[in-house]
């Protein structure tokens, strides 16, 4: 313990002399009312102490006392449901003891020490074990079986182990090194926020994460373990699409981080969150899912480390061999606590005010993502994947933040004001959006999925490519101009946009599509453009083609459900091509 003095506060920044003993990113306590802090930069014996609290009273000469430790998290059973702010203080008991205002330097521990766990092991006494070797389980809720891992950098023979019921601070068992250094297992490890989790190896991202979202899964897939980013304008759907990828990505786990800037919108959050149904299991979302909050209430600080909490728990349910997806919403708000920091730190300011250094720190959480071959001597695998959402000023993204995310994520899902206007939902731009593992991931849809799947996305956005084109031209010289081929594309990019594109959240049938749906959908859609372009080649009238009643049902084809696809469908191609044929005039 080293215990130093304030010399100075500026909001959230606070410098403290006689800390020599203290090192970066160790974790203070400041003032009589021993509000957190972390030590963010050390000049000799001085201190620069971000307060993740309110500094209000505190004066020259309070008492800094470092506790000679970084910054961590526990982990281990109890983390599932749980609602958390930057610093992984559980909101929910804090509320019970301090009410509505949060309350300073309270110590409650992140993981409940009364709760107790049904602790099944599995390994045996005896056994050789090394750090991420699973040791035994805990059951924590209906859907995740939470394992209990050997922490990393502990080896040696199991002593003891015993199942039982247990808090996560009871010793379970007992691990003897080589040498004699006798280490507890407890249900609970900690871990150090800024640092990352240890792996064997990153595999190359080759799986895709599906998401049953249309357009993101055949225009833009993320694969998992991947990094995307979605850039959007208040009132585009950003928090729409984060919800949607949270409810029914194929992944085990959601650690969702929200930095919300009014006070109002986390709260939106933690209201919403817990009343989603899980559409898999048909229990509450929350059952695997980890919020973290930054409420209103407290200072900006406090967002700076969200992020490192958020991914640091993603990681350590990685490590079990599950996948993760971790949403932050939004980065913005998360770079400009960074610009605040910075700016009392009277660094050089670099882009808009922000530092220098936030590239390298955005890269520092993307970075954290991937597939990863597990510690542990059974090899699993596991996967953290990346999304952040990111809120520009007025939609611009030629902003700084916007544009460091783009230089580090591989999946852009650019939303549109425009098309958020017009209402098409979701407002995921497809021309100037894009997904680096499209290359990759191409294998696994064609085994997996269809042969098929690659041209015809390939084909969609052919589609969509070429009615831009046209519609300049359409633009100069009216629609009259075109060929009829080319008014047929026309007619054809709008089915794409309009019968496959759109997606409506809120409607139970169109809220997911399975992947052998998306494909149906895809190939209803060239059915009728092959057929039209038959009846044109006989003669017929785009108008009239345009006009055809069967084109409300392949608008419709969409909400349908998936044990009367093959049926419905098969009926609709009948009716399409008795009704061009009907059009031939010779
Ligand atoms: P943002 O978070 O970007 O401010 P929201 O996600 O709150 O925007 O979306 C704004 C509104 O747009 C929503 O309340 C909803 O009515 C509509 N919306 C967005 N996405 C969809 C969607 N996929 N389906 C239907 N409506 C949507």
């Amino acid at each position: 313990m080293t215990e130093g003095r304030i010399i100075k506060i500026s909001g959230p920044l606070v410098i403290a002399e006689g800390m020599r003993e203290a090192n970066m990113f160790d974790v203070v306590r400041v003032g009589e009312k021993k509000l957190i802090g972390e030590i963010i930069e050390m000049h000799s014996d001085r201190a620069s102490i971000q307060v993740y609290e309110e500094t209000a009273g505190l004066g020259r000469g309070d008492a800094v006392v470092s506790a000679m430790e970084p910054l961590s998290v526990e982990l281990g059973p109890g983390l599932i449901g749980n609602i958390y702010d930057g610093i992984q203080r559980p909101l929910e008991k804090m509320r019970q003891i301090a009410g509505p205002n949060i309350l300073k330097g309270v110590d409650i521990p992140s993981i409940s020490r009364e709760d107790k766990w049904e602790f099944v092991a599995t390994a045996k006494i005896g056994d050789d074990v090394t750090g991420g070797d699973v040791v035994g389980y805990v059951d924590e809720t209906d859907v995740i079986r939470h394992k209990i891992m050997v922490p990393p950098g502990v080896s040696g023979k199991i002593e003891y182990l015993l199942s039982g019921k247990y808090t996560v601070e009871d010793r379970i068992g007992e691990i003897v090194s080589a040498g004699g250094v006798k280490t507890p297992l407890t249900l609970m490890q900690k871990w150090p926020v800024r640092r990352a989790r240890p792996y064997v190896e990153k595999m190359p991202p080759n799986t895709p994460m599906i998401t049953g979202q249309r357009i993101i899964d055949t225009l833009f897939p993320i694969a998992m373990g991947g990094t995307a980013c979605i850039p959007g304008p208040f009132g585009s759907g950003k928090t729409v699409v984060q919800h949607q990828l949270a409810k029914w990505s194929n992944v085990d786990l959601v650690v969702y981080i929200g930095c919300g800037e009014r006070g109002n919108e986390m709260t939106d959050v933690l209201r919403e969150f817990p009343e989603i149904t899980d559409p898999r299991t048909g229990r509450s979302l929350m059952e695997r899912t980890v919020l973290i909050a930054n409420t209103s209430d407290m200072p900006v600080a406090a967002r700076e480390a969200s992020i490192y909490t958020g991914i640091t728990i993603a990681e350590y349910f990685r490590d079990m061999g599950l996948s993760v997806a971790v949403i932050a919403d939004s980065t913005s708000r998360w770079a400009e606590a960074l610009r605040e920091m910075s700016g009392r730190l009277e660094e050089m300011p670099g882009d808009e005010g922000y530092p220098a250094y936030l590239t390298s720190r955005l890269a520092g959480f993307y970075e954290r993502a991937g597939e990863v071959r597990c510690i542990g001597s059974d090899g699993r695998t596991g996967s953290v994947t990346a999304i952040g959402a990111v809120s520009p000023p007025g939609g611009d993204i030629s902003e700084p933040v916007s544009q460091a995310t783009l230089r580090i994520v591989k999946v852009f899902w650019g939303l549109d004001s425009a098309l958020a206007y017009a209402r098409h939902f979701p407002a995921i731009n497809w021309l100037n959006s894009y997904s680096l593992y499209k290359d990759r991931l191409a294998g696994w849809f064609s085994e997996n999925i269809s042969g098929k799947w690659n041209d015809l996305s390939r084909e969609l956005m052919r589609i969509l490519q070429k009615e831009s084109e046209l519609d300049e031209i359409v633009k100069l010289v009216g629609v009259d101009a075109l060929s009829k081929d080319d008014r047929l594309t026309l007619e054809i990019a709008r089915s794409v946009r309009e019968d496959f594109l759109q997606q409506n959240a809120f409607d139970i049938e169109d809220a997911f599509t399975a992947q052998q749906k998306q494909l149906a959908l895809i190939e209803l859609i060239l059915f009728f453009r092959d057929k039209a372009k038959e009846a044109i080649d006989n003669g017929a009238d785009i108008d009239k083609i345009a006009s055809l009643p069967v084109r409300e049902r392949i608008g419709r084809a969409k909400v349908t459900a998936d044990h009367e696809v093959k049926e419905v469908f098969a009926d609709i191609k009948a009716e399409i091509e008795s009704s061009l044929k009907a059009l031939y005039v010779r």
